[in-house]
């Protein structure tokens, strides 16, 4: 792909700093959402390394919080405004608190993972849409899982209840959103909406003793690899699918 300018929510550590690292390496621009700039030391240190000039900007959003959201999407049409096009979205930011079976959650717990994993993604995709209606993105990537999965159910994953759950609505929601936009027509139906799993990935998530054995663990560089590769594959015509890291798609 040409470098273009990228946003991904969710980029302090794991697959979204790896997402900000490589699309810097690519020569694209980034803005960096993370939820507490204060503590983003990995994004300041790269974003400090670049040498062309606002190569990496840092910006704060938290997705359990609509005010930070509400704030972070103005600074974006100001943005906007002064003539940035946002070319491309990757809505990242997750959270898995472990376990999260059905028979246990509390509410609390559970309503976490809908506001991080599936709520929050889908506002902040939302709004960012509604203030570039002239010129809209033209990938928003959503970052999903396999767990969300309701075609290939998942019943050895004890404890993924919630997660599962809240993933399973991300995808369908995503789908809706798709849906949406090519009915709108104009603009809005070229822009391609995709579900991504991005692999079992050696992050701070995966750091969890689960009593079945999780096979094919990749790091964080190989996945963001192979899924801008199948990101960069993917066109309007694909808006709405869902897509493993490694090029297969992914049966909801
Ligand atoms: P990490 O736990 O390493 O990173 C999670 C990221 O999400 C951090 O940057 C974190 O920021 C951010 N985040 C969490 N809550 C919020 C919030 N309220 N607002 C803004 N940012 C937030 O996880 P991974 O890198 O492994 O996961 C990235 C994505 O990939 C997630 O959506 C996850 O569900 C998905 N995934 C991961 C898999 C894996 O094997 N690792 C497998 C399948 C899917 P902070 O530093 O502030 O906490």
């Amino acid at each position: 792909m040409a470098p273009s300018t990228w946003l991904v929510v969710g980029a302090s550590r794991g697959i979204g700093l790896e997402f900000v690292r490589q699309l810097l390496e690519q020569g694209n621009q980034v803005i960096a959402a993370v939820r507490s700039p204060e503590a983003a030391n990995q994004v300041w240190q790269l974003s400090a390394q670049q040498t062309r000039p606002a190569a990496c900007l840092i910006e704060q959003c938290d997705v359990t919080d609509e005010a930070s959201i509400d704030a972070f999407v103005d600074r974006m049409r100001a943005v906007v405004g002064k003539g940035m096009k946002i070319d491309n979205i990757v809505l990242n930011a997750g959270v898995l608190k472990y376990p999260n079976r059905a028979t246990e959650i509390s509410f609390s717990d559970f309503a976490l993972h809908l506001h991080t994993n599936t709520i929050g993604p889908i506002i902040v995709a939302q709004k960012l849409l509604n203030i570039s209606t002239a010129d809209p993105p033209s990938k928003i990537i959503f970052i999903s899982s396999d767990s969300g999965s309701t075609a290939d159910f998942r019943d050895h994953e004890d404890g993924f209840g919630a997660y599962g759950a809240s993933k399973a609505a991300l995808n369908q929601m995503l789908r809706h959103m798709a849906a949406e936009l090519k009915r709108k027509g104009g603009k809005w139906q070229d822009v391609c909406i995709l579900a991504m799993h991005p692999g079992e990935v050696q992050t701070d998530m995966a750091n969890i003793n689960v009593d079945w054995e999780v096979e094919g663990v990749i790091k964080p560089e190989e996945s963001v690899k192979k899924m801008l590769k199948v990101i960069a594959e993917k066109d309007k015509t694909h808006s709405g699918t869902f897509w493993r890291w490694d090029g297969r798609e992914h049966p909801w």
